[in-house]
């Protein structure tokens, strides 16, 4: 987990005014990867204080604008925000439980995968999850 003047740092190296909220919510989203806004507001105001959500998800959107923080949306979920950006990393999800894990991308780059046919578009980004059951759902699968 960064530390604060760490934190701080990569705010400024995004432009964006360092604040409290800012921080505390940048600091959530290292900590807790894949998280939703629900549970990051929950973290914030363990560090914070009251809070509200509204101000959570505005801090979220700027920092995903920033580039700070990506915006994930695993299909069937709400929205989940990771620290882990620029490496077009893609994502495994359990079918039973909605852990999400983090997978290197297969190829490097974005966009991972290449299309047999492009029909004329500009490719930059292949969306790839990974679908099954974590580790700990399938040994309760297996043991009933
Ligand atoms: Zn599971
Ligand atoms: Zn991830």
């Amino acid at each position: 987990m960064p530390a604060t003047a760490e934190l701080e740092r990569m705010l400024r190296g995004a432009s964006l005014r360092v604040t409290r909220p800012r921080v505390a919510v940048l600091s959530a989203v290292h900590d807790h990867p894949h998280a939703d806004t629900n549970a990051i507001t929950a973290s914030v105001r363990a560090g914070l204080g009251e809070v509200s959500q509204q101000a959570v998800y505005d801090v979220l959107g700027a920092l995903t604008a920033a580039g700070l923080v990506r915006r994930i949306y695993p299909p069937g979920s709400v929205a989940r925000y990771e620290a882990r950006v620029g490496d077009n990393h893609h994502h495994l999800v359990c079918r039973s439980c909605g852990a999400i894990a983090d997978v290197d991308c297969a190829v490097g780059s974005a966009p991972c995968l290449a299309a047999d046919d492009h029909h004329g578009y500009t490719v930059d980004e292949a969306e790839v999850v990974f679908w099954g059951l974590c580790p700990a759902c399938s040994t309760t699968t297996r043991s009933t």
